[in-house]
């Protein structure tokens, strides 16, 4: 049996049981519950998304690898490159 889990599409309307999520096992027979057990506010299913976060670590290489330099001020009108 397939393990699912669920949470709170409105994050306002919500008890503690369905705000953070909940799992619920379910026959294929059984229906997608549609509204939290506990407070009957409207839920979804949830996806997992393990990599969520991931891609912003990449931030400042892809800043690099767009070409952005830093020019540093060194006189009357003399900038130093500083990469
Ligand atoms: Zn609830």
């Amino acid at each position: 049996m397939p393990i699912y889990e669920f949470i709170a599409k409105h994050h306002r309307k919500s008890c503690p049981t369905c705000r953070d999520g909940f799992e619920r096992l379910l026959r294929h027979t059984d229906p997608v519950p549609a509204v939290c057990p506990d407070c009957g506010a409207p839920i979804r299913k949830c996806i997992s998304a393990p990599n969520v976060g991931a891609s912003a670590s990449g931030f400042d290489d892809r800043a690099k690898a767009t070409g952005f330099h830093k020019l540093k001020k060194i006189g009357q009108g003399e900038y130093e490159k500083q990469y």
